[in-house]
């Protein structure tokens, strides 16, 4: 019946077709409809090709299908759109929702944000200004007010999405480098620049903390000296003695503490640093206190392990990442600060768009809050993920890659040829194949794995180092992944690395020779 529907409808634009038939608008409805669907149903063969997570296809044999392509020469018909971009894009795209995913902090995505995908680009709203997007800014805010009372913040508190952990680290650190400023030295840095005694200010960050931290310093004009990497304990969890011997040792040559980012959940070793204590000292010190939750921000779905973010509710502002650990799809982030008032040091009224009137009205600007001026309206995605499925099921998913992590480590545990480097507090798993009576270089052969394994696509895992030693990594995210598809991989590992051993070996018997 939809089928026919459609045909007809194909009919018809043949018979009336329209110069102006590709402009979304009431009289488009069919080309609308048409388009849709047939973009859902290559979806749909993406998603039924679910053989392995990557096509293994390297830059030298996709590239040259590019060269014939002419922007001149258009298509007048989806199927061969798609059929283009099965070849060039769909056929050996990584599937992230594959339980054999199991590389970098991508999680399968929930179908409800995927529904919610479709109105979002085509109703188009930008949440900058409450007259671009009227109830959008609501639901933002909604959502918003509910992550804050997740987090344990008062009703003072407020925030904004973002496109990712990286802006919202950014915008971590430039409210607490212009509060430090206008508070301590009253200089205001939005209107004034850089004050003289900028080059001396210092942020506090583990070592094993995300690069945004030091790209963000740059950016913002500290300069990567300005980060300040404290050691990590043997958890890798930050070292708070060692934060404060830094702290001392910093000020005792003149340098100026504004901020102390905790980690809750290192890209890495999904290990939380201790934010209680580190909150006590970022009080003592007087610093600002930012927390980058991208990865741990799943915690604040489950009850079961919420309490690991015990001390979270102390942090000036937090980073969460929702298309980490909320199963949305890229991107949809957040950005919170424990009092409202925090954005004032970079709101700017500008006549045409957010006039500073519209605040004695009470028109809700969201632009007054964020670094960003025309803005997606990711939070739709949320809304229709909380209200189809609640936040206990979400937090059910994540106990689920919790536990199955925790599973996966007493596997590598218990097999005497593999060396894991880190409990998780969440799922990421540092570790490496390291048979016994092994006389060949050991990261050498883990890099050989890695490889091999992304050139067959077969499972895909992550490789990372630990005092220039190279090892390999899980990153669990899928609460479809299996003890079993875990078994599978670690087989795969082996044979990798048996594979390695036999080419190296024969070629140390034929130099021998
Ligand atoms: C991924 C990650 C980020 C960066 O987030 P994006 O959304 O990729 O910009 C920041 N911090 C941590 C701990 C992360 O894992």
């Amino acid at each position: 019946m939809f089928t026919s529907d459609l045909e007809k409808h194909e009919f018809v634009d043949f018979l009336t077709e329209s110069p102006t038939k590709e402009i979304f608008h009431h009289e488009n409805e069919a080309e609308y409809l048409h388009a849709v669907g047939k973009v859902t149903h290559a979806v749909k063969k993406f998603l039924n090709n679910n053989q392995q997570p990557f096509s293994g296809v390297s830059p030298s044999k996709l590239k040259p299908l590019f060269d014939s392509i002419e922007f001149e020469k258009t298509h007048d018909n989806y199927d061969a759109l798609l059929k283009e971009v099965e070849q060039l894009y769909t056929s050996h795209a990584v599937a992230f929702h594959h339980p054999a995913y199991i590389a970098h902090l991508n999680c399968p995505i929930v179908i409800p944000a995927v529904a919610a995908e479709v109105m979002i680009s085509a109703i188009n709203s930008s949440i900058d200004t409450w007259d671009q997007s009227a109830g959008g800014t609501l639901i933002e805010q909604k959502l918003i007010e509910w992550t804050c009372d997740q987090i344990g913040y008062s009703k003072k508190a407020d925030g904004i999405f973002t496109s990712g952990g990286t802006q919202s680290n950014l915008m971590g650190l430039l409210l607490a480098r212009d509060h430090y400023s206008i508070t301590a030295l009253n200089h205001n840095i939005k209107v004034e620049g850089l004050p003289q005694e900028a080059s001396r200010f210092r942020i506090f960050v583990s070592e094993k903390a995300h690069f945004s931290i030091q790209k963000n310093a740059s950016l913002l004009g500290l300069g990567e000296k300005s980060v300040i990497k404290i050691k990590t304990d043997r958890g890798f969890r930050m070292n708070t003695v060692l934060l404060e011997d830094a702290l001392k040792r910093e000020i005792a040559q003149g340098n100026i503490p504004i901020a102390i980012v905790g980690t809750a959940g290192t890209t890495d070793f999904g290990n939380i640093d201790p934010l209680k204590e580190i909150a006590g000292i970022s009080k003592k010190y007087n610093t600002w206190f930012h927390i980058d939750a991208a990865y741990g921000c799943g915690l604040l779905l489950t009850d079961r392990y919420r309490s690991l973010l015990n001390g979270i509710e102390c942090a000036h502002s937090v980073t969460v990442d929702y298309h980490k650990s909320f199963f949305q799809p890229v991107s949809s982030s957040g950005f919170l600060v424990q009092d409202k008032n925090f954005f004032n040091l970079i709101t700017h009224h500008a006549d045409y768009l957010n006039p500073k009137d519209h605040d004695e009205d009470g028109l809700p600007n969201q632009v007054n809050k964020s670094i960003q001026t025309t803005r997606r309206f990711d939070a739709l995605k949320l809304w229709f993920t909380l209200r189809m499925m609640g936040r206990k099921k979400l937090g059910g998913y994540f106990d689920t890659i919790i536990e199955t992590a925790a599973k996966i480590a007493d596997l590598l545990n218990s097999d005497l040829d593999f060396e894991l480097m880190n409990e998780s507090d969440i799922s990421a798993l540092v570790f490496r194949y390291r048979p016994k009576n092994l006389r060949l270089d050991v990261c050498a052969m883990n890099q050989y794995i890695k490889k091999a394994m992304f050139n067959q696509g077969k499972a895909l895992v992550a490789g990372t180092k630990i005092n220039q030693q190279f090892y390999l990594k899980f990153t669990l995210l899928n609460p479809l992944t299996t003890i079993s598809d875990i078994e599978n991989i670690i087989k795969i590992i082996k044979k990798h690395g048996n594979e390695y051993v036999r080419l190296n070996q024969v070629s140390a018997d034929f130099r021998r020779n």
